[in-house]
């Protein structure tokens, strides 16, 4: 793995924790090996002028201007700007809290029956269109990820936006994220076609990044749309992305697990992505017991092994 691979990974696994806002805070020369501190340190140390060419300036003879790198002069930290608190402008701000998914509209009086759900889910699809609200049209994306599953969903799950696989095929959760998604939907005794699975983005971030404030805040009233069609009693919200959009937090994941939440009239658990349970299958044990309080909230069986099969 490369350096910089293994950055991307650490990275992926602070946000996948729900860490966003990373600065670089710290005197950066700590960062540097020593090698490159002291090669650092002498360049830019001021560079003392010999007393003979120093009288030499004073004299009215031409001085042959040096084609060189400016001098370093003793003044102010060259690091100055790089320790210096981020400014914030609308770049480099922390990400904002987004509005929960409650506060946007309200829930509607009516339900819709449970024979016109497909209908309005594919009404809502056609109203999507080629869509080219936010800047992730723009971004090199294949299909719009709309869902899959079942419209009359008891339970359903949200992710943070499609990968590679789920770009290619239009359908979410295809790839290897998605295999071990569809085996913890097997492990509570469902199948895939009796749940109803979503993003909060339903295109591609480039290079699979974590949705921008602005892509998430204007994809999601779709998702929200969808959320209220079919009217899960529980959503589960895979990873850190899917609880701040749901839930209008800016939490840890580890401090949104293991309680209650709601959004639209659904209860709503926080667990792992199935894509950081990938990188760390050790936690896949704490996403069971966040699947179990699920099954036990819609009345789910405990699976023996015999019927898993
Ligand atoms: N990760 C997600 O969050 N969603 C998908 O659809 C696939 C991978």
């Amino acid at each position: 793995m490369t350096t910089q691979h293994q950055i991307r990974a650490y990275v992926d696994y602070l946000r996948d924790m729900g860490i966003y806002d990373l600065y670089h805070r710290d005197e950066p020369k700590t960062l540097l090996p020593a090698s490159l501190r002291e090669a650092l340190a002498t360049a830019t140390k001021p560079v003392p002028v010999p007393a003979a060419l120093a009288s030499t300036r004073s004299v009215t003879a031409p001085v042959a201007v040096q084609p060189t790198v400016a001098q370093p002069t003793a003044g102010p930290d060259p690091f100055a700007r790089l320790t210096a608190a981020p400014p914030t402008n609308e770049l480099t701000a922390p990400m904002p809290k987004p509005p929960s998914f409650d506060s946007l509209v309200p829930l509607p009086a009516t339900v819709i029956p449970p024979a016109e759900r497909a209908a309005a889910l594919e009404a809502l699809r056609a109203e999507i269109g080629d869509c080219t609200r936010c800047p992730l049209a723009y971004a090199g994306r294949r299909n719009i990820v709309f869902a899959d599953g079942d419209p009359n969903a008891r339970l359903m799950f949200v992710g943070e936006g499609p990968g590679a696989d789920e770009d290619a095929s239009g359908t979410p959760f295809v790839g290897k994220a998605g295999q071990l998604l569809n085996n913890m939907i097997a492990a509570m005794g469902l199948k895939r076609e009796e749940v109803y699975i979503a993003n909060i983005v339903k295109c591609r971030p480039p290079a699979n990044r974590v949705p921008e404030f602005v892509e998430a805040t204007t994809c999601s009233q779709f998702l929200l749309r969808q959320i209220d069609i079919v009217r899960p009693e529980v959503i589960v919200a895979l990873g850190a992305t899917a609880a701040t959009y749901l839930l209008g937090v800016k939490q840890s994941l580890a401090s949104l697990r293991g309680t209650w939440h709601t959004a639209r009239g659904a209860k709503v658990a926080v667990t792992y992505h199935p894509a950081f349970l990938l990188r760390d299958p050790r936690q896949k044990g704490e996403a069971w017991k966040d699947l179990q309080r699920v099954m036990a909230e819609l009345g789910l069986k405990k699976q023996s092994v015999e019927d898993r099969g």
